[in-house]
């Protein structure tokens, strides 16, 4: 792709994220992006004309981080090979905008793995793990940053460079939300592949960090805890499903003919019942994963997850609802605080009437490298999505509770992901990311003309204006 080729092809165009369909807004340009050399265009491009850049792999992100309105948009999922594997160090060197499910099936007949990935999704891309600085459900260990041996990202003045882990520029990178350039490739520290084997149990939250580090403790390499969302329930947010992998012998791993799975149309149903009847809902779910206890399970292929493209609209349809889609939020607490922390989010959530379809708690060790990390320290990891209706009065409502959520965190000398929305008040942000006020100034520093943009970075940039 030249440069004329991209001044010929000026279309513009409305685009939106995934999951919460919350955030469209018009592109001057979308620029499917193949190559290295398209990036290194489209940037000169973006120079020549002062325009702003915005960088999109999967689009799973919410609150308006991949997207910039009347800027060009460089949709990465064309780049998106694996350029090789270093079968004696447990390296992979792959183009950024490829897919997780990509990445695991293209290294089916490797002996080395993958050590985490989002749990939520499988259509997220490596360069867009990397902005985000994601977790899996890993246990022992920090989030995405851990797993980056160096990238090649296209800076600000249009520049390739190579990024190695003790580079500032990486820690800016990492976590950088898309704002300090565009990563083109990433190289990966990989495990061996092994098998591991299930365990599940119903759990109660009381018990769960004291449980999360005995299982750590005898040698388990992930787990979560999966809460019951019925608010009715006695049960609401403090009983759930504790899953825990723990390791039982090397490859090669055949799945058993028996294995239980879940079939996508039993994973539709389950969503329609959070979304009518959650006793059930949880119910069912926890039935299921009863009977997956003691099953084995390759560490790579575990980490896959079921997400069902547009399934909102066509739930809508079926229960005659307005327009709605979850927004997620997560917030972040010392493990010791948990349980006080839930029971204020139960409250809260009783109290506002408040629909959750999902919600998690995994563990996260601190992490030290990324600038900005949303890992300050280890914390216990709280996932909620809650329902949202697109009305006025229904996104009204639930920006309130992301808000009051936050607040809670707070108390309990917690924190917030940064970029699920953007809901959080500068107080927040200075209270639980004193260093943003920094994070911005670098960025002014490495991108003077602001050629890397988004709607989720203008909001906060113009707050810490004011
Ligand atoms: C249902 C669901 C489940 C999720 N589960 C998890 C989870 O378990 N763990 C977790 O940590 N996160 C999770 N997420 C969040 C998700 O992993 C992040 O938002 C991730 O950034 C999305 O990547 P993407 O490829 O979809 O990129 P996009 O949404 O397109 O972009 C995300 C960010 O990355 C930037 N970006 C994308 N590609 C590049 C690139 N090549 N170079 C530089 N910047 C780039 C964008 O500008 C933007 O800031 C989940 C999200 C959803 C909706």
């Amino acid at each position: 792709m030249t440069i004329s080729s991209l001044r010929a092809g000026v279309e513009g165009r409305v685009v939106g994220d995934v999951h919460s369909g919350l955030h469209s807004v018009f592109h001057r340009q979308v620029i499917q992006i193949t190559a290295v050399e398209d990036v290194l265009n489209a940037v000169e491009y973006a120079r020549v004309k002062g325009l702003a850049v915005a960088i999109a792999g999967g689009r799973h992100a919410m609150g308006g981080q991949q997207l910039a309105h009347r800027g060009l948009l460089l949709d990465m999922t064309g780049l998106n090979r694996v350029l090789y594997i270093d079968e004696e160090r447990g390296l992979l060197k792959v183009e950024a905008g490829i897919m997780w499910d990509d990445l695991i099936g293209a290294m089916a007949s490797s002996r080395w793995s993958i050590i985490q990935k989002p749990t939520g999704a499988d259509r997220i891309s490596v360069g867009g793990s990397v902005s985000a600085n994601i977790h899996g459900r890993v246990l022992g260990r920090g989030p995405f940053v851990e797993d980056i041996e160096s990238l090649e990202v296209v800076d600000a003045r249009g520049c390739l460079r190579s990024v190695h882990r003790g580079d500032e520029f990486f820690s800016y990178v990492v976590g950088g939300y898309g704002l300090f350039g565009i990563v083109v490739t990433v190289t990966l520290r990989l495990q061996k592949k092994h098998n591991l084997r299930r365990r599940v149990r119903a759990a109660s939250l009381a018990d769960l960090v004291v449980t999360m580090r005995s299982l750590l403790e005898d040698g388990h390499e992930y787990g979560d805890f999966q809460f019951n969302i019925d608010s009715h329930s006695p049960q609401f947010l403090t009983e759930g499903i504790l899953a825990s992998y723990e390791p039982v012998g090397h490859y090669p791993f055949s799945r058993e003919p028996s294995q239980k799975v879940l079939s996508e149309s039993q994973w539709k149903e389950l969503l329609t019942l959070a979304h009518t009847d959650k006793a059930e809902a949880f119910r069912r779910y926890l039935a299921h994963y009863l009977t997956t206890e003691g099953q084995v399970y390759a560490c790579d292929t575990m980490q896959y997850s079921t997400y069902l493209d547009g399934y909102h609209r066509e739930l809508d349809k079926e229960l005659g609802k307005p327009r709605g889609t979850e927004v997620i939020t997560e917030l972040y607490v010392p493990p010791e605080r948990l349980l006080r922390f839930m029971e204020d989010c139960r409250e809260l959530f009783i109290r506002e009437n408040a629909d959750l379809i999902y919600g998690t708690v995994r563990m996260i060790r601190a992490d030290h490298i990324s600038y900005l990390a949303w890992a300050k320290e280890d914390y216990a990891c709280v996932i909620f999505n809650l329902h949202t209706e697109h009305s006025a009065a229904g996104q009204f409502k639930n920006a309130s509770i992301f808000r009051r959520l936050i607040k809670i965190a707070r108390q309990h000398r917690g924190s917030f992901y940064l970029t699920y929305h953007r809901y959080a008040d500068r107080e927040d942000l200075d209270a639980c990311y004193p260093r943003f006020a920094g994070f911005l100034k670098r960025k002014q520093e490495l991108d003077p003309e602001e050629i890397f943009q988004s709607q989720w970075y203008r909001y906060y940039r113009d707050l810490y204006r004011d």
